[in-house]
């Protein structure tokens, strides 16, 4: 049957991100970076990725897109309600 997955924007909160020290999310924390230099995004406390570089990136974790989002969790450096961040 049809699967109804809520399709919920990845937004990185960057401190947190930057600031974790762990190895475990390195790579995360360099295609951020990479991300936000074609972007021109250099002054964002949060950010938006694609859903197709999600997938890309959970490859380098041999992971799936759920599996990275759990791991990205785990770590605290996902931001659920982007307008609720900034809201506080
Ligand atoms: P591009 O893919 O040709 O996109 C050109 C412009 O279209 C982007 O300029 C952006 O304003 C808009 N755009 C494209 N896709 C989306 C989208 O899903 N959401 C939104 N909000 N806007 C979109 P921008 O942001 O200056 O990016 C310039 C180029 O940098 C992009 O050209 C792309 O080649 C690369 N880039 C930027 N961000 C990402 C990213 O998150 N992942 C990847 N793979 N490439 C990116
Ligand atoms: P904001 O920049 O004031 O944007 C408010 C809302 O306008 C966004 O809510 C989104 O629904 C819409 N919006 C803004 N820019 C674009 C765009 O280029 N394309 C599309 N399709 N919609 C756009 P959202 O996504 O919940 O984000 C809330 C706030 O979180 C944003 O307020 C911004 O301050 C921050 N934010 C989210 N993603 C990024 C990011 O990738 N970079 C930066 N610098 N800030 C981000
Ligand atoms: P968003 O801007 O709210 O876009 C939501 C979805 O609409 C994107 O999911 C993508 O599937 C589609 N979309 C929006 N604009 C474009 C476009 O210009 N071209 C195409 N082909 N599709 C578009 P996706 O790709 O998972 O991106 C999630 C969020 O990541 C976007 O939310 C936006 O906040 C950010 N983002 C993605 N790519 C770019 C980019 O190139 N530049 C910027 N500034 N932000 C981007």
């Amino acid at each position: 049957g049809v699967r109804h997955e809520p399709t919920n924007k990845i937004v990185l909160d960057l401190e947190r991100l930057y600031d974790d020290a762990s190895e475990d999310l390195a790579y995360v924390a360099r295609y951020a970076r990479a991300i936000q230099q074609q972007r021109g995004d250099y002054n964002g406390r949060v950010l938006s990725i694609r859903a197709d570089d999600l997938r890309a990136l959970a490859i380098v974790y041999d992971s799936s897109p759920s599996g990275l989002i759990e791991r990205l969790n785990e770590h605290g450096v996902l931001v659920a309600d982007p307008r609720a961040f900034f809201a506080s």
